[in-house]
């Protein structure tokens, strides 16, 4: 029965009639594998993956390193017991690895959840509880999840007025404003900063602006809560990017390509600061399924294959040959910093047109969340030259056709 009924029906009616729909027009592409770079669809369709699942795939699709790790822990344990209790040697090893790569005195600590919004969640709380403190400060158009939580932080009336209240004492203040900095005080317990900005279209803090925001939080004990879910892992041009503004973050919180393709998030701070969520009440903050053994391993192989081959320099070296190879004159308004780049389009009509145009011809690229002008380009960071200068010829193709 249940096989006459697949037989009957097409794929894309069963997902649009089964599946809880997100947008009334989703990208509706049916995909049978993914190889390095290219997505393959059921009927021979190939497509040049520039938008990597919204920043995860940056090793490209099915890298092997990665396969193996998840193929090796599934055969040895999946899910054995709540975070937090058993010593799962995934988890430990990613942790070990990771804190080499990061700045936190004294001793790192890292949290694992399953998402991006899960770890947003944890350290709004590690910052309420670290600090005794309610108030915490974002960025307008910062995209920290879609938890109930972490759309206080943004709270843009669009996506949250319906689902109002939301939490209460969350301020928004301008990226890059030095005036607005004058909203932290001894109340405010985070200021929650995504380094480069990404749903907003791909915009990064002025240096001089984080400098000054770091000193602000330091002097009124604010913690600093870097949001690098999308710009971290190497997509920046460094691995994390707030390294290329001389500052450290109080908490780091990462998710989508930590996981290498696996769910996993993270947030990440001193041990002694983080140490609060397990006392006075024990069990501050507690996940089932938070750094899955499957996860963790499939990461750890991940954040190697990053680090051994230096992959935050191919990013710059994409930035550069996607600035060159984008030659139309409609695709020259580029922000962004290595391989997270928005192409500003003079509308939003002419940004679906062109992401549609595009994906008809074999390149997948995407819009933003808060820039519904701006067209989305962050490819797999093993992405080559010759991929590029196809994915460029294609676009500037597309920009002669609709321009
Ligand atoms: N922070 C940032 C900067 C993000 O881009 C996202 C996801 N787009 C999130 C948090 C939430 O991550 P997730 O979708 O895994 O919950």
């Amino acid at each position: 029965m249940r096989g006459f009924f697949f037989d009957m029906i097409s794929q894309k009616t069963l997902f649009l009639n089964l599946l809880a729909q997100t947008t009334q027009a989703p990208l509706l592409l049916e995909i049978e594998r993914a190889d390095g770079v290219v997505l393959y669809g059921t009927h021979g369709e190939q497509y040049l993956d520039l938008i990597s699942g919204i920043s995860v795939s940056s090793l490209g699709h099915g890298n092997k390193a990665v396969i193996n790790a998840i193929e090796e822990q599934a055969h040895k344990y999946l899910h054995l017991m709540v975070y937090g209790e058993l010593v799962l040697t995934p988890q430990v090893k990613l942790a070990e690895v990771l804190s080499q790569f990061l700045p936190f005195k004294d001793q790192t600590s890292v949290f694992f959840t399953n998402s991006g919004s899960e770890a947003i969640e944890g350290a709004m709380k590690l910052a309420k509880r670290a600090t005794g403190r309610a108030e915490i400060i974002a960025l307008k158009n910062a995209y920290h999840g879609s938890t109930h939580g972490a759309i206080s932080l943004s709270a843009d009336p669009y996506y949250t007025d319906f689902y109002r209240p939301l939490l209460p004492q969350m301020r928004q203040i301008k990226q890059n404003s030095i005036e607005d900095l004058d909203y932290i005080t001894t109340d405010t317990a985070a200021v929650f900063v995504e380094t480069i900005m990404g749903e907003a279209g791909y915009l990064p803090s002025n240096q001089e602006w984080l400098k000054e925001l770091r000193n602000r939080c330091t002097q009124s004990g604010a913690l600093l809560v870097l949001d690098e879910v999308q710009c971290g892992m190497g997509r920046s041009g460094t691995l994390f990017a707030f390294e290329q503004y001389e500052i450290q973050p109080d908490i780091l919180v990462l998710a989508k390509a930590f996981g290498a393709g696996m769910p996993l998030g993270a947030f990440i701070s001193n041990k002694e600061t983080m140490s609060v969520l397990s006392t006075n009440p024990i069990l501050g903050h507690i996940s089932t399924f938070g750094g899955h053994p499957v996860s963790c391993a499939a990461a750890l192989a991940g954040f190697v294959e990053i680090t051994e081959r230096k992959l935050w320099q191919n990013a710059k070296e994409i930035e550069r040959e996607f600035r060159s190879g984008l030659m139309h004159p409609a695709l020259q308004q580029i922000t962004g910093r290595g391989a997270m780049l928005g192409i500003e389009l003079p509308t939003q009509v002419k940004c679906l047109e062109f992401v549609q145009h595009s994906i008809e011809s074999g390149v997948l690229i995407d819009w933003f969340l808060y820039a519904p002008h701006k067209v989305r380009l962050s490819p797999p960071l093993v992405i080559n030259s010759s991929e590029i200068r196809q994915a460029c010829e294609i676009m500037n193709n597309v920009a002669e056709k609709i321009f």
